[in-house]
């Protein structure tokens, strides 16, 4: 979903103290906190008011916006809603990288890797299960990494049903953690597993621009963190 702003009608409005407000809109483009997705941050606001909405957090079923306000008191009726696109758009970047990097740690080590868990605000990891692999594999998988970006390659999102997907995605990183739905989406790097993921990507692998692996993080004998780094912006790749 790469949708900037975005005409919404606010439906509830919980004032907190004078400065900040919980906001449910009919339909939403700020996409919660969750599956190692930081939210997204932006502004919601109409003639009366403007709000920075600090939080997006998933509430039984509704996402609720925690925002502070800027100018006026939010209202229920029609707003305009427009994300912090350069923050978004760097953890889509972010994201695809950590799925990229999935892929290329499994071909420099030489097996399937498992995910543990990930984190796309600051520090910026991905949890895998295992020992810590050596500075020479680390190295591998940054170069293809950075050698798949250069050539490009388009990422696609496409829902699977739950039966199918089980034997296309046994392969897949985060199978593990698989949920138990009867829809599954999945992002697929073109020439990568499919891997089952609800959050937000870029199109294509070029838009990453450079991904630096950084340390590993040894977390207990049998799980690390692989932390890691994009360039500052697309276009600023060297
Ligand atoms: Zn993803």
């Amino acid at each position: 979903m790469d949708i900037r702003e975005s005409e919404a009608r606010v439906i509830k409005v919980v004032p907190e103290k004078r400065t900040h407000a919980y906001l449910i809109l009919d339909e939403t483009i700020f996409h919660p906190k969750g599956g190692g997705q930081p939210s997204d941050r932006g502004v919601i606001r109409s003639h009366d008011y403007e709000v920075t909405v600090k939080k997006a957090i998933h509430y039984k079923g509704v996402v609720i916006h925690w925002a502070k306000l800027n100018r006026g008191a939010p209202t229920e009726g029609k707003a305009m809603c427009e994300l912090d696109w350069p923050y978004r758009y760097l953890v889509m970047r972010r994201h695809t990288a950590a799925h990229l990097l999935d892929h290329c740690l499994a071909k420099a080590v030489g097996t399937r890797v498992q995910t543990t868990d990930s984190w796309l605000d600051e520090p910026c990891y991905v949890g895998y299960a295992g020992g810590v692999p050596s500075e020479e594999a680390l190295r591998s998988a940054e170069a293809l990494a950075n050698s798949m970006i250069t050539k490009g390659a388009s990422v696609s999102i496409r829902s699977l049903s739950s039966e199918g997907a089980r034997e296309l995605l046994q392969n897949a990183p985060n199978y593990e953690r698989l949920p138990d739905l009867s829809e599954i989406r999945t992002v697929t790097i073109d020439g990568c597993q499919p891997i089952p993921c609800g959050g937000t990507h870029v199109r294509n692998l070029a838009e990453i621009g450079r991904v630096s692996v950084g340390s590993a993080e040894r977390l207990s004998s049998d799980s690390f963190r692989l932390h890691f780094s994009v360039s500052a912006s697309a276009s600023s790749s060297s």
